[in-house]
């Protein structure tokens, strides 16, 4: 069985499809700049040359459009026919508490989803959009929605809740739901499997360090505190955001700079992080760079980024009354060894050791502590079109 994996932004559209029968990558592509000038398709099939394909796309249906054609190119595609896609798996961001597990989606899905774009105003009305162009383009084919949100479902209250007015909980759905759900259960899944242990008597801590970046605890295979918020932009610091601020800093720099909603919203997501605090990129490779030619604000940003994830690894390891494992994921968790060696600094006296040698690793899996440390600190690279495309499957079942 062979299915198409989507992820639809406000501007760009990815796909990779898979064939299920073994996990194998057909086809995988990114379509950029929807609805702009300039838009493009970069389409690569498995044994094939990349192909890009400039043409205009003024939205998602059009965008899905040339993905599909290209999937079944004489040329470059990967497939004969489109009746070879037998199912779509989208990943979708938010569910409030609808969800805590994919679903087929159906209307009442779909409105469930309109319901929550409150929630996620960037992210839930281009998911929707994806899956409606896909119920035009292949209408015979059922769609499963696999939302960010679902896996922190299991986090109990008291790790949700806010110390604001309860009123607002009931009236807004305001608390804590967390974001990177697929990543986090796919990496710990993956950590069960390389440990040889049931997940069930795990205690994890998933560290998803990209340009989005949470830590998760997982305990027995269930989310039960993670650091992203009501917003993907509560906890770490990240590429632009700000993560965990003192609130009163909101209406402080409002005050004073003169700023609206909107102005102050651009400010904590777009200019601040690694890049506010370097003042040179949001990119990790560009701030090491830097701190390697001896600029002290990128310095000073990476060791601020580090500092948190540290703090949240001690932190969650607390919740759970212990850890067993530490994983690092995502561009910068998957690649970056001085990262990675920092985070854990100072963290041996609960049992974390990194072997600077092992630590020498980059984008694939392995083991990274020291023989003898009491928690395993692994590296897995994160791979939510997978964890998709198995929930796409298993729910057809
Ligand atoms: P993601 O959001 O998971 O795609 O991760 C993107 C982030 O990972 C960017 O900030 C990159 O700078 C960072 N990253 C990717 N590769 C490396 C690398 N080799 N060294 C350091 N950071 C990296």
């Amino acid at each position: 069985m062979n299915i198409l994996v989507i992820n639809c932004g406000s501007s760009s559209l990815k796909y990779q499809l898979i064939n299920m029968k073994d996990e194998s990558v057909l086809a995988i592509g990114l379509v950029e700049r929807i609805g702009l000038d300039g838009s493009r398709l970069k389409h690569e099939a498995a044994g094939k040359d990349k192909k890009v394909i400039e043409v205009p796309m003024n939205n998602h249906k059009e965008a899905l459009t040339e993905v599909l054609d290209a999937l079944v190119s004489k040329e470059y595609g990967a497939i004969e026919s489109l009746s070879e896609i037998e199912a779509a798996g989208h990943r979708m961001v938010h569910a409030g508490e609808f969800y805590s597990s994919s679903v087929i989606i159906t209307d009442d899905v779909m409105e469930k989803v309109e319901e929550c774009i409150d929630l996620a105003p960037l992210h839930n009305p281009p998911n929707i959009t994806g899956v409606k162009a896909i119920m035009e383009l292949l209408p015979s084919i059922k769609n499963v929605a696999v939302f960010d949100t679902a896996f922190h479902q299991t986090m109990p209250a008291e790790s949700y809740i806010y110390p604001l007015p309860y009123e607002l909980y009931e009236k807004y759905g305001l608390r804590r739901y967390g974001f990177h759900g697929t990543s986090h259960r796919y990496v710990s899944q993956r950590a069960a499997e390389i440990l040889g242990k049931d997940i069930k008597d795990l205690k994890l801590i998933s560290c998803h360090l990209g340009n989005g970046a949470s830590v998760d605890a997982i305990d027995g295979g269930k989310s039960v505190a993670t650091s992203m918020g009501f917003t993907p932009l509560e906890g770490l610091a990240m590429g632009t955001r700000c993560g965990d601020i003192d609130p009163a800093i909101v209406t402080f720099i409002m005050e004073k700079e003169n700023l609206d909603i909107k102005g102050i919203n651009n400010l904590m997501n777009k200019k601040s992080g690694v890049l506010g605090i370097s003042g040179i990129s949001s990119d990790f490779r560009d701030i090491e760079d830097a701190a390697a030619d001896g600029n002290e604000r990128a310095t000073l940003a990476l060791n601020t980024f580090d500092l948190r994830v540290k703090k949240y690894i001690a932190a969650y390891a607390a919740v759970m009354g212990g850890v067993d494992a530490v994983i690092f994921t995502a561009g910068l968790g998957e690649n970056s060894a001085d990262n990675r060696k920092n985070i854990c600094s100072n963290l041996e006296f609960m049992g974390i050791e990194i072997d600077e040698e092992l630590n020498k690793v980059r984008g694939k899996e392995a083991i990274v502590n020291k023989e003898g440390s009491a928690v395993k600190v692994m590296v897995i690279p994160t791979n939510e079109e997978l964890m998709i495309a198995r929930d796409t499957l298993e729910l057809l079942k």
